[in-house]
């Protein structure tokens, strides 16, 4: 019986393990399982090193482990080793451990139109942004900006990657929202723009615009975005694309998509798909998350 799962910290709230379970069920995979594997920092290494020897094929990994996931595997992928983080790891049979990053390819292959040529505005300077950076100057963007609260982090990941920092945000084809702003569920839009320096006039400026962060309803940064005509890319499109290069890897199967779309979105509608492990929602609110928060 194939074990998966995602680590986090908290991981309460991830889609993945209904997104997960609705692709084994779709591929005939009935004995595979994915549960969430909340873990603190000070556990991650002992325990992600027992996971092999537990049954596991390989695991997800989110906040804050994405590093530490790099650290502890004996081979990376390209992606996984120049971004210097890794979401997912494969558990061989001998032991060892391996590390692949698809939050790169998952936002390219979440487009539907190539970024070549197309100049980029990533917002933000933390894990996601310096995959996001990578991935899009990796597929052919002509120029990628990096606009970020605390200036001296997008500095340091544009100097890093390639990229331009830039004290404002500027006007390009293509936005990807990189940071944690409309997580939360009480955010307005004017504050969520605010937060970001956008002006729903700037906003409406770019034909396309990506929002890493997910929730069951559209997120201020997308509904004023479609309002004003863009073309959107939601969170949860990039997590399936994510998760289904990881489903891939592990399982050598072509991912079912629409079946881990509707997993994905079910969830947030009050689908019950997975057998919930771990301390759950107690987690999340030992983490300070109120219950409609989703990280990835
Ligand atoms: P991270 O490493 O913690 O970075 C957070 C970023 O958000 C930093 O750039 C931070 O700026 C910025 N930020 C936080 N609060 C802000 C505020 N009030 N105003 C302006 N900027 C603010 O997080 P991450 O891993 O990159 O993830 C970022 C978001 O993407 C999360 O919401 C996560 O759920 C989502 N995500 C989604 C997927 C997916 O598959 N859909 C995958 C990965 C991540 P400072 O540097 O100034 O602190």
């Amino acid at each position: 019986m194939p074990r998966l799962g995602i680590i986090g910290w908290p991981v309460a709230h991830s889609r993945s393990p209904s997104m997960f379970s609705a692709a084994f069920d779709a591929c005939g995979l009935t004995d595979w399982t994915y549960q969430r594997l909340p873990l603190a920092p000070e556990l991650f290494e002992e325990a992600v090193r027992a996971l092999g020897a537990s049954g596991f094929a390989g695991a997800n990994v989110t906040i804050p482990h994405k590093q530490a996931a790099l650290a502890i595997a004996d081979r990376a992928s390209e992606a996984a080793a120049s971004i210097g983080a890794a979401n997912t790891l494969t558990f061989n049979s001998d032991g060892s451990i391996e590390a692949q990053n698809t939050d790169a390819p998952g936002l390219i292959a979440a487009l539907d139109r190539s970024p070549a040529g197309m100049s980029a505005l990533v917002l933000g300077a933390g894990g996601s942004a310096r995959a996001a950076v990578w991935a899009l100057l990796g597929a052919g963007a002509a120029a990628v900006s990096v606009w970020n609260r605390t200036p001296e982090r997008a500095a340091s990941l544009a100097g890093e990657l390639g990229a331009r920092a830039v004290s404002e945000p500027i006007e390009a084809d293509l936005l990807v929202n990189c940071t944690s702003v409309g997580l939360q569920r009480s955010a307005s839009e004017l504050a969520a723009l605010n937060q970001l320096r956008l002006s729903a006039d700037l906003l409406g400026r770019y034909p396309y615009v990506v929002d890493l962060v997910y929730s069951d309803h559209p997120t201020p940064l997308l509904s004023v975005a479609s309002a004003h005509g863009c073309r959107i890319v939601d969170g949860l499109d990039v997590l399936v694309a994510q998760g289904a290069l990881s489903f891939e890897a592990w399982t050598g199967l072509p991912a079912p998509l629409d079946a881990m779309r509707r997993g994905a979105r079910e969830e947030g509608a009050g689908g019950e798909h997975v057998h919930e492990e771990g301390v759950g929602g107690e987690e999340a609110r030992a983490q300070g998350l109120s219950e409609g928060d989703v990280r990835e």
